[in-house]
């Protein structure tokens, strides 16, 4: 299966993502991941990308693409793929257009997670992950067992710079810019399926595969 989730940033595509990398046995490609791993690394992609996402502008057009791209010629994305967090620009869109119909193949579907904003806000003020494993939590709704300690590995939890109050409003304002309009990009492709992302995650799930025909 070859899915792409859309939807603001807090809308839960991260945990549907890997719920579906599980069920497909496909991988989950999360630009924003790799951006955060070639910060930590420092590498001169990092470097570049860091004053964007802490900022909570999105990092320009062709770094992403070529990011993407790399990916996607990857072995283990032959057979299909999650995409979470990209394309977030129409710009985006069309590139990712030129790869496939180069290729041959097709997107199989658009997930797009709708969450009022005033739930968004709660949920990315309130997220913390592992600075070790990655495992992520949340203040409200799964909270580690030990406070500021993860379950799993027993590192410290951290928050993301950009999930801080003061940046969470500037990041739904260029969701909104910028990523929304792929709705109607993908709408008139005709391969757009709305998510009602309110809701215990598993609920969800089963919204996704009914979604897909599963
Ligand atoms: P995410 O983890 O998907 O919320 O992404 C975190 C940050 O990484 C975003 O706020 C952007 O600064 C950057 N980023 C991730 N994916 C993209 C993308 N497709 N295009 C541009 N910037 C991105």
């Amino acid at each position: 299966m070859k899915i792409i989730l859309l939807g603001p940033p807090g809308a839960g595509k991260g945990t549907q993502a890997r719920l579906l990398t599980e069920k497909f046995q496909a991988p989950q490609i999360s630009t924003g991941d790799m951006l955060r791993e070639a910060v930590r690394q420092g590498t001169k992609l990092g470097l570049k990308a860091q004053e964007f996402m802490k900022a909570g502008q999105l990092v320009p057009d062709e770094v992403v693409i070529g990011i993407i791209e790399e990916r996607l010629a990857k072995n283990d994305a032959k057979r299909g793929f999650i995409l979470d967090g990209f394309p977030r620009t129409v710009e985006q869109a069309k590139a990712l257009g030129g790869i496939f119909s180069r290729s041959g193949e097709k997107i199989d579907a658009v997930l797009n997670f709708r969450v009022p904003d005033e739930d968004l806000v709660g949920r990315l003020a309130g997220r913390r992950l592992c600075a070790k494993c990655g495992a992520g939590y949340h203040l409200d709704f799964s909270a580690p067992t030990k406070e500021g300690v993860c379950d799993k590995c027993k590192s410290p939890l951290i928050q993301r710079d950009d999930d801080r109050e003061e940046t969470i409003q500037k990041r739904l304002d260029v969701y909104k810019k910028q990523t929304a309009p792929l709705i109607d990009y993908y709408n008139r492709e005709g391969i757009l399926k709305n998510i009602n992302g309110v809701g215990d995650f598993k609920e969800i799930f089963r919204q996704v595969l009914a979604a897909l025909g599963k």
